[in-house]
Parts: C-alpha cells; sequence; structure tokens
C-alpha cells in the first residue's frame, strides 16, 4: 500500500505558504509505516518543533489501474474518509530552501491519519462535500472540495500516468486554508458533511 498526496490543491492554502498555484499537480508519497494505526494518537516526534495538522479528502482506491481516463476514474474508488496529512513545517522550510525532497518532513511515522470511511454513494457529489477540522473543539480549517485546482477523478487519472494505483492505496487530495501548529495534549477531529469522522489525540 502507498500513500499519495497532492499538495497546493486549494487556490487559497497555496497563496497562504507564498506558493504558486500550480500548473499541474504536485504529488509526493507517503510510506504505508506513515499510517497512525487505529486508535492510536498521534506522537509528537523529537525532531520538529512545528508540527502542523492539514485536512484532506482521502480516497481509498479499490481496483487496479494505470493510464486511467478521466470519465474511468470513478469507478476506480468508492469509499472517502478525512485525513491529516502532518506535515513538520519547520523541516520542509529547511528543505523546500534547499530544493532538497520533503520526505522528512512529509512522510515520517504517523504522519497520516485516516478516519472512517464513508461510501461515496451515500456522500452524492464528491465534489462537493463540506468538512472541517476542530483543535480542541474550535475549528481550526474548514473547505469544501469543489474548491479543489484538480477534481478527484483529475487527480486519479494524473496519478496513474506516473504510478500503477492498486487496492488499499490512498489518495490525499490537498488541505483548504488554515493550517497551523499543532500541541501534545491537543484533540483534533474531523467532520464530513456535519458527521464526525475522526477524533485524534496528540502525545
Ligand atoms: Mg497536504
Amino acid at each position: 500500500m502507498k500513500i499519495i498526496c497532492v499538495g497546493r490543491n486549494y487556490a487559497e492554502h497555496a497563496r497562504e505558504l507564498n506558493n504558486e498555484v500550480p500548473a499541474d499537480p504536485v504529488l509526493f508519497m507517503k510510506p504505508e509505516t506513515a499510517l497512525i494505526l487505529p486508535r492510536q494518537p498521534f506522537f509528537y516526534p523529537d525532531f520538529s518543533k512545528d508540527i502542523h495538522h492539514e485536512i484532506e479528502l482521502v480516497v481509498r482506491i479499490n481496483r487496479l489501474g494505470k493510464h486511467i481516463e478521466p470519465q474511468f476514474a470513478h469507478r476506480y474508488y468508492n469509499e472517502v474518509a478525512l485525513g491529516i496529512d502532518f506535515t513538520a513545517r519547520d523541516i520542509q522550510q529547511q528543505l523546500k530552501a534547499k530544493g532538497l525532497p520533503w520526505e522528512k518532513a512529509k512522510a515520517f511515522d504517523g504522519s497520516a491519519c485516516v478516519g472512517e470511511w464513508i461510501s461515496v454513494e451515500k456522500l452524492g457529489d464528491i465534489q462537493n462535500l463540506n468538512f472541517y477540522l476542530t483543535r480542541n473543539g474550535e475549528i481550526v480549517q474548514s473547505g469544501n472540495t469543489s474548491h479543489m485546482l484538480f477534481s478527484v477523478n483529475h487527480l486519479i487519472s494524473y496519478i496513474s500516468s506516473f504510478f500503477t494505483l492498486k487496492i488499499g492505496d490512498l489518495i490525499f487530495t490537498g488541505t483548504p486554508s488554515g493550517v497551523g501548529p499543532v500541541n501534545i495534549n491537543d484533540t483534533l477531529e474531523g467532520y464530513l458533511e456535519g458527521r464526525k469522522n475522526f477524533s485524534l489525540r496528540i502525545k
């Protein structure tokens, strides 16, 4: 299983980090060891002093595919969830400044959490989903999937032109604006279409 993440897929978030709005999807990956296991907390790593939350819609691939045409991409998933793409922002800024790869900032152990899987059939239009993240009960990030620069189906098509998608692969589709720091003892909760999708402690 691999985790493919999309960077800068919401224009406002690209701007808040002083990045250009990209002409093509920005992709990076996390290994399977990045995934937080069920009922486990996020353990704040000692190599960073600035871990940020990035709430994102996550799509789980349910068919093997390569060079998937956008019009057929919807056949390759039937469940979505919310997740957090945890980011060591301090490390990422250092790496970006040097033009180096992001893995140490993005792909470390525990850098991905995923909530409960919800069938797409239940949710309706996947490009019109409201979601938000609370930190200790206060909303810190909110978005709607209609604001994605590249739709889920476009992303699946684009990703599959580089990487074969396999059953169980996860796609983190990018974060809206409002990314910010987390602290030890915080509780983060993700809500999808008004329903709690996950709850996670920071330890
Ligand atoms: Mg992200």
